[in-house]
């Protein structure tokens, strides 16, 4: 019998993206399904649907209208994943790189693991390609395993800036399931850039009297920024949430964890932690979407409230909860 780890091998699932190819290497990779080289019957599925997919194999260089789609799919591929970039043109842009309208290869959208160079790419260095691109699987689906093995060596600390990366990523990769939830892709945490979360590690939250507790100690930095907070294994970023306080009200937001490692507990501690992050303040609140039963769940199980509800899109409304912590004094901002 195969076993979960095998599968990967014996048939991966692949998915195959036009990005702006002059359809020479689209021929070549079909041709690998053709009777000649027949890679189906090697177990390669070639299917349209990327939730399905454990390859991402993307031809022609990267244009302006591409560029969100390859995003778009990339983001939908279950973990682990690999990319193979098929082609000059998607390892970089090729012939085409200077072209006014052509932002390059496909590394400048989303992480490339195999590059198969080539103008057209032959069959032959398409199919070695989805061989190298199963070898990367296979690690990558070991280094997840091991993670998940030593789940309950998770370590929550402080992020720094120089998480941001680590941290959109996770982030585009825990708030999918919520764009799916709604249909609607239009969530603040799928639409942010790097930039913009590197901004708010230096932002500070609109105040007028604020104290951001460092657990143990009275911050001596500048604690009255917004804090995030990271569930770490084996040096990798599970889970994250972030918060803020303003005038005795601690904000909550971007609770998430890895799909691989939820129902684990995980952001549960994270809440946890952040809370304890907010020693003085009188409330907390945090908001969710409102078909969001888990987050929901697991805020009235601790105790918050729901106290507003807004429509933020068609499809999407906020749900408000809030909680006072216990033996906190009544807080002059609590929205009853
Ligand atoms: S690498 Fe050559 S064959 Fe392939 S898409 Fe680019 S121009 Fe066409």
């Amino acid at each position: 019998m195969i076993g979960f780890r095998d599968a990967f091998s014996k048939s991966p699932w692949l998915l195959h993206y036009d990005a702006s190819s002059c359809n020479g290497c689209d021929i070549e990779t079909l041709a690998c399904l053709t009777p000649l080289y027949d890679v189906e019957r090697l177990g390669v599925i070639n299917t349209g649907n990327p939730k399905h997919a454990d390859i991402f194999l993307v031809t022609g260089a990267v244009n302006e209208q591409s560029r969100d789609v390859i995003k778009n799919i990339y983001h939908q591929l279950p973990e682990p994943k690999v990319v193979v970039a098929v082609g000059i043109c998607a390892c970089s842009g090729g012939i085409f790189r200077e072209c006014y309208n052509i932002a390059g290869g496909v590394d400048n959208v989303i992480p490339v693991d195999v590059y198969v160079p080539g103008c057209a790419a032959r069959p032959e260095a398409v199919i070695d390609g989805v061989v190298k691109a199963l070898g990367v699987l296979e690690s990558k689906q070991r280094e997840m395993v091991a993670l998940a093995d030593s789940i309950d060596k998770v370590v929550y600390l402080r992020a720094a800036k120089i998480d941001a990366p680590e941290l959109l990523a996770l982030q585009r990769i825990a708030y999918q399931s919520e764009a799916e939830l709604y249909g609607d892709d239009s969530l603040p945490a799928l639409q942010q850039t790097l930039e913009e979360l590197e901004e708010d590690f230096e932002r500070r939250p609109q105040r007028e009297v604020a104290l951001l507790g460092v657990r143990g100690t009275e911050a001596e930095d500048p604690a009255d920024r917004v804090v995030f907070l990271k569930a770490v294994v084996n040096g990798k970023i599970i889970g994250s949430v972030r918060g803020y306080a303003v005038d005795g009200t601690a904000y909550l937001s971007r609770m998430m964890v890895h799909p691989y490692f939820r129902r684990r507990g995980i952001g549960r501690r994270l809440l946890d932690e952040v809370e304890a992050a907010f020693p003085h303040v009188g409330r907390f609140e945090a908001k969710t979407g409102h078909q969001s039963k888990r987050n929901l769940f697991q805020l009235t199980q601790r105790g918050y409230q729901v106290f507003k509800q807004e429509p933020f899109t068609p499809a999407i409304t906020w749900v408000y909860l809030q909680k006072q912590p216990a033996g906190a004094p009544p807080s002059a901002s609590s929205k009853n």
